[in-house]
């Protein structure tokens, strides 16, 4: 564990939730949780959610994120949300980068580094996701796709900038899909992934930088992913949909502090 990085829990609430049930179910984070400052607690729910769900927010440890926004400022982006409106909701955070938003949604690796480039520069923390599909993690290519993903999604970020990025490994085997990564083959991506950002940025700024798992994160497996040196929170999609569950992984990030 190390004393430069607190641990981290995020839920990804992806297409989830009405306005009114992300209230609900905020409410019961706060309550629990509101206050606790051992472990960083984001939710990131829908964009029609976001504003009411920060209200309830408010005054509480726990920080609101987005899923995604777009790079440029304004203009013509029918549908799309700029990083000045999601600050204007107080959101500290965004996904980019989701396994998601790249195979149903074409997103590229250069189109994820303008958002992280434009997000820094709006004071937006990026959780920038990386991982592997089972195809190219049983031919042997998972080192290498993540070192691409991360390599590119960082383009441009500075040494200055860097502790202010997360990164999530999220195998995308093993997303939605029950399949956890062993603490074995997370601990070996995570380590190599900050191996990478030692060689970018130095030690000191690498050993600042937080490194989530996701992927089928739940409170029975948490506590071993969790215990490991540089597996530093997780990125939660079903898990983080109900209170309890969600409450109960943030008790096993503290409890490994
Ligand atoms: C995710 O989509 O970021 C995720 C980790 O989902 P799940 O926890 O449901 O596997």
């Amino acid at each position: 564990m190390s004393p430069l990085r607190k641990k981290l829990i995020a839920g990804n609430w992806k297409m989830n939730k009405t306005s009114a049930d992300g209230v609900a179910l905020v409410q019961e984070i706060v309550a629990a949780a509101g206050k606790q400052t051992e472990v960083d607690v984001v939710v990131c729910p829908p964009f029609t959610a976001l504003e009411s769900v920060g209200r309830v927010l408010e005054g509480s440890g726990v920080r609101l994120g987005a899923q995604n926004v777009h790079p440029e400022a304004s203009g013509a982006y029918t549908g799309e949300i700029s990083v000045g409106m999601l600050r204007a909701l107080f959101a500290s955070y965004v996904i980019l980068g989701h396994s998601e938003r790249r195979s149903y949604f074409q997103e590229s690796d250069s189109f994820i580094n303008q958002k992280v480039i434009a997000s820094l520069k709006g004071q937006l923390k990026p959780i920038l996701c990386v991982g592997e599909t089972l195809g190219q993690r049983e031919a042997g290519e998972t080192l290498r796709v993540v070192q691409t993903q991360l390599e590119a999604g960082l383009e441009g970020v500075g040494k200055d900038q860097i502790a202010s990025v997360v990164i999530a490994y999220e195998p995308v085997w093993a997303i939605g899909t029950g399949k956890v990564a062993t603490t074995e083959q997370a601990q070996q991506v995570h380590a190599f992934i900050r191996s990478l950002l030692t060689k970018s940025y130095g030690e000191n700024a690498a050993e600042k930088v937080r490194i989530l798992y996701g992927g089928s994160m739940k409170p029975a497996n948490a506590p071993e992913l969790l215990a490991q040196r540089d597996i530093d929170g997780g990125l939660i999609g079903g898990a983080s949909l109900e209170s309890r569950s969600f409450l109960e992984l943030v008790a096993a990030a503290s409890a490994v502090r």
